[in-house]
Protein backbone atom coordinates (compact mmCIF):
# COMPACT_ATOMS: atom_id res chain seq x y z
CA UNK A 1 0.00 0.00 0.00
CA UNK A 2 2.93 2.38 0.81
CA UNK A 3 4.94 1.54 -2.25
CA UNK A 4 1.49 2.31 -4.25
CA UNK A 5 0.88 5.82 -2.57
CA UNK A 6 4.58 6.86 -3.36
CA UNK A 7 4.63 5.51 -6.74
CA UNK A 8 0.44 7.91 -6.79
CA UNK A 9 2.24 10.98 -5.09
CA UNK A 10 5.37 10.34 -7.72
CA UNK A 11 3.17 10.15 -10.99
CA UNK A 12 0.84 13.22 -9.57
CA UNK A 13 4.07 15.17 -9.07
CA UNK A 14 5.30 14.12 -12.61
CA UNK A 15 2.26 15.22 -14.28
CA UNK A 16 2.58 18.75 -12.61
CA UNK A 17 5.71 18.79 -13.95
CA UNK A 18 4.76 18.12 -17.39
CA UNK A 19 2.00 20.57 -17.27
CA UNK A 20 3.62 23.36 -16.09
CA UNK A 21 6.54 22.98 -18.81
CA UNK A 22 3.95 23.01 -21.43
CA UNK A 23 1.91 26.16 -20.15
CA UNK A 24 5.71 27.73 -20.61
CA UNK A 25 5.77 26.55 -23.55
CA UNK A 26 2.45 27.78 -24.79
CA UNK A 27 2.36 31.37 -22.86
CA UNK A 28 5.53 32.72 -24.01
CA UNK A 29 5.14 36.47 -22.57
CA UNK A 30 7.06 38.31 -25.20
CA UNK A 31 5.08 41.56 -24.19
CA UNK A 32 5.58 41.57 -20.65
CA UNK A 33 5.86 45.22 -19.32
CA UNK A 34 4.91 46.77 -22.89
CA UNK A 35 1.66 48.99 -22.16
CA UNK A 36 -0.33 49.15 -25.69
CA UNK A 37 -2.98 51.45 -26.55
CA UNK A 38 -5.39 50.22 -29.06
CA UNK A 39 -7.81 53.34 -30.65
CA UNK A 40 -10.79 51.90 -32.69
CA UNK A 41 -11.39 54.60 -34.92
CA UNK A 42 -15.25 56.50 -34.98
CA UNK A 43 -17.59 55.53 -32.59
CA UNK A 44 -21.30 56.48 -31.39
CA UNK A 45 -22.28 58.96 -34.33
CA UNK A 46 -19.85 58.97 -36.19
CA UNK A 47 -19.99 55.82 -37.95
CA UNK A 48 -17.02 56.17 -40.29
CA UNK A 49 -17.33 54.43 -43.69
CA UNK A 50 -19.86 52.54 -44.84
CA UNK A 51 -21.09 50.32 -47.51
CA UNK A 52 -25.02 48.78 -47.75
CA UNK A 53 -25.26 47.37 -43.57
CA UNK A 54 -21.80 47.75 -43.13
CA UNK A 55 -20.39 50.39 -40.69
CA UNK A 56 -16.22 50.86 -40.34
CA UNK A 57 -16.95 51.84 -36.11
CA UNK A 58 -18.29 47.90 -35.50
CA UNK A 59 -15.68 46.67 -37.02
CA UNK A 60 -12.75 48.18 -35.94
CA UNK A 61 -14.39 47.86 -32.56
CA UNK A 62 -14.10 43.39 -33.59
CA UNK A 63 -10.55 43.79 -34.68
CA UNK A 64 -9.29 46.45 -31.65
CA UNK A 65 -10.70 43.75 -29.15
CA UNK A 66 -9.38 40.62 -30.85
CA UNK A 67 -5.88 42.37 -30.99
CA UNK A 68 -5.96 43.72 -27.61
CA UNK A 69 -6.59 39.43 -26.79
CA UNK A 70 -3.50 38.55 -28.49
CA UNK A 71 -1.42 41.02 -27.33
CA UNK A 72 -2.73 40.45 -23.31
CA UNK A 73 -1.82 36.65 -23.95
CA UNK A 74 1.70 37.41 -24.91
CA UNK A 75 1.86 39.35 -21.51
CA UNK A 76 1.26 43.03 -22.96
CA UNK A 77 -1.08 45.77 -20.58
CA UNK A 78 -3.95 47.06 -23.34
CA UNK A 79 -5.82 50.03 -22.88
CA UNK A 80 -8.44 51.04 -25.53
CA UNK A 81 -9.66 54.55 -26.13
CA UNK A 82 -13.60 52.89 -26.51
CA UNK A 83 -14.79 49.75 -25.64
CA UNK A 84 -18.55 50.47 -27.08
CA UNK A 85 -20.09 51.93 -29.44
CA UNK A 86 -19.52 55.72 -28.45
CA UNK A 87 -17.33 58.58 -29.12
CA UNK A 88 -15.16 60.51 -26.66
CA UNK A 89 -16.05 64.17 -27.74
CA UNK A 90 -16.91 66.37 -24.52
CA UNK A 91 -19.02 68.82 -26.96
CA UNK A 92 -21.49 68.93 -29.70
CA UNK A 93 -19.59 71.58 -30.71
CA UNK A 94 -16.56 70.62 -32.94
CA UNK A 95 -17.65 67.10 -32.30
CA UNK A 96 -15.33 65.20 -34.75
CA UNK A 97 -12.19 67.45 -33.56
CA UNK A 98 -13.35 67.07 -29.68
CA UNK A 99 -13.00 63.41 -30.17
CA UNK A 100 -9.99 63.05 -31.57
CA UNK A 101 -8.35 65.49 -28.74
CA UNK A 102 -9.92 63.50 -26.28
CA UNK A 103 -8.12 60.00 -27.92
CA UNK A 104 -4.91 61.80 -28.23
CA UNK A 105 -5.06 63.15 -24.52
CA UNK A 106 -5.72 59.67 -23.20
CA UNK A 107 -2.87 58.26 -25.27
CA UNK A 108 -0.60 60.76 -24.47
CA UNK A 109 -1.08 61.01 -20.82
CA UNK A 110 -0.39 56.89 -20.40
CA UNK A 111 2.66 57.41 -21.58
CA UNK A 112 2.26 54.29 -23.16
CA UNK A 113 5.23 52.24 -25.28
CA UNK A 114 2.99 52.13 -28.26
CA UNK A 115 -0.41 52.97 -30.29
CA UNK A 116 -2.36 50.97 -33.01
CA UNK A 117 -5.49 52.67 -34.33
CA UNK A 118 -7.48 50.28 -36.07
CA UNK A 119 -9.67 51.92 -39.45
CA UNK A 120 -10.72 50.46 -42.42
CA UNK A 121 -10.44 52.27 -45.82
CA UNK A 122 -12.72 53.47 -48.26
CA UNK A 123 -12.35 54.78 -51.96
CA UNK A 124 -15.05 55.87 -54.52
CA UNK A 125 -13.50 52.92 -56.67
CA UNK A 126 -14.18 49.48 -55.60
CA UNK A 127 -11.05 48.73 -57.31
CA UNK A 128 -8.97 49.81 -54.27
CA UNK A 129 -8.25 47.01 -52.06
CA UNK A 130 -5.72 45.57 -49.20
CA UNK A 131 -4.24 46.41 -45.86
CA UNK A 132 -2.03 49.75 -45.58
CA UNK A 133 -0.30 50.82 -42.57
CA UNK A 134 0.41 54.61 -42.13
CA UNK A 135 2.54 56.90 -39.83
CA UNK A 136 3.25 60.53 -38.81
CA UNK A 137 7.11 61.47 -38.62
CA UNK A 138 6.39 63.46 -35.99
CA UNK A 139 8.27 61.01 -34.08
CA UNK A 140 11.49 59.45 -36.10
CA UNK A 141 9.95 55.83 -34.14
CA UNK A 142 7.00 55.86 -35.96
CA UNK A 143 8.37 55.17 -39.38
CA UNK A 144 10.20 51.80 -37.69
CA UNK A 145 7.19 50.54 -36.09
CA UNK A 146 5.07 51.14 -39.50
CA UNK A 147 8.30 49.55 -41.42
CA UNK A 148 7.77 46.26 -39.07
CA UNK A 149 4.58 45.36 -38.62
CA UNK A 150 4.26 45.72 -42.60
CA UNK A 151 6.86 43.49 -43.08
CA UNK A 152 5.79 41.75 -40.72
CA UNK A 153 2.47 40.79 -42.32
CA UNK A 154 3.80 40.57 -45.85
CA UNK A 155 5.46 36.92 -44.89
CA UNK A 156 2.27 35.85 -43.88
CA UNK A 157 -0.50 37.71 -45.91
CA UNK A 158 -0.92 38.80 -49.26
CA UNK A 159 -2.91 41.35 -49.86
CA UNK A 160 -0.57 43.94 -47.51
CA UNK A 161 0.78 47.33 -49.35
CA UNK A 162 3.41 49.48 -48.58
CA UNK A 163 3.99 51.47 -45.70
CA UNK A 164 3.29 55.34 -46.28
CA UNK A 165 3.84 58.25 -44.34
CA UNK A 166 0.77 60.58 -43.67
CA UNK A 167 1.06 63.58 -41.90
CA UNK A 168 -2.38 64.83 -42.83
CA UNK A 169 -4.16 63.53 -40.21
CA UNK A 170 -4.85 65.92 -37.02
CA UNK A 171 -4.55 63.01 -34.23
CA UNK A 172 -1.48 60.84 -35.55
CA UNK A 173 0.53 64.28 -35.59
CA UNK A 174 0.07 65.61 -31.61
CA UNK A 175 0.95 61.74 -30.24
CA UNK A 176 3.97 61.55 -28.52
CA UNK A 177 4.54 58.15 -28.17
CA UNK A 178 5.36 55.82 -31.11
CA UNK A 179 2.25 54.16 -33.26
CA UNK A 180 0.66 54.11 -36.28
CA UNK A 181 -2.55 53.38 -37.82
CA UNK A 182 -3.83 50.46 -39.57
CA UNK A 183 -5.97 50.52 -42.54
CA UNK A 184 -7.55 46.94 -42.77
CA UNK A 185 -8.41 46.50 -45.47
CA UNK A 186 -11.34 48.57 -48.08
CA UNK A 187 -15.08 48.51 -47.28
CA UNK A 188 -15.50 49.55 -51.01
CA UNK A 189 -13.93 46.91 -52.53
CA UNK A 190 -16.18 43.64 -52.57
CA UNK A 191 -13.30 40.98 -51.40
CA UNK A 192 -12.15 43.03 -48.80
CA UNK A 193 -15.58 43.64 -47.40
CA UNK A 194 -16.20 40.26 -47.47
CA UNK A 195 -12.97 38.79 -46.03
CA UNK A 196 -13.07 41.25 -43.38
CA UNK A 197 -16.46 40.02 -42.31
CA UNK A 198 -15.14 36.25 -41.81
CA UNK A 199 -14.21 35.30 -38.27
CA UNK A 200 -11.09 33.52 -39.71
CA UNK A 201 -9.72 35.98 -41.48
CA UNK A 202 -9.92 38.40 -38.61
CA UNK A 203 -8.20 36.05 -36.25
CA UNK A 204 -5.31 35.74 -39.06
CA UNK A 205 -5.24 39.68 -39.75
CA UNK A 206 -4.98 40.65 -36.22
CA UNK A 207 -2.34 37.55 -35.06
CA UNK A 208 -0.23 39.12 -37.97
CA UNK A 209 -0.19 42.58 -36.36
CA UNK A 210 0.45 41.29 -32.85
CA UNK A 211 3.49 39.15 -34.22
CA UNK A 212 4.65 42.52 -36.21
CA UNK A 213 4.00 43.99 -32.18
CA UNK A 214 6.44 41.51 -31.27
CA UNK A 215 9.12 41.83 -33.57
CA UNK A 216 9.22 45.25 -33.01
CA UNK A 217 9.97 45.06 -29.34
CA UNK A 218 12.05 42.28 -29.59
ZN1 LIG B 1 -11.80 55.31 -40.30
Amino acid sequence: MKQYKTLMMALFLFSILCFSRVNAMTHDYTLLGKTIYIDPGHGGPDSGAISKNFYEKEMNLVLSKKLGKYLSEKGALVYYTRDGDYDLAKSKNNRKRNDLYARVKLINNSKCDLYISMHLNASPSRKWNGIQIFYSNVLKENKKVAEVITNTMKENMKNVREYKKENGYYMYSKLNVPGVLVEAGFVSNPNDNYKIRQEEYQDILVKNIAKGVEVYFS
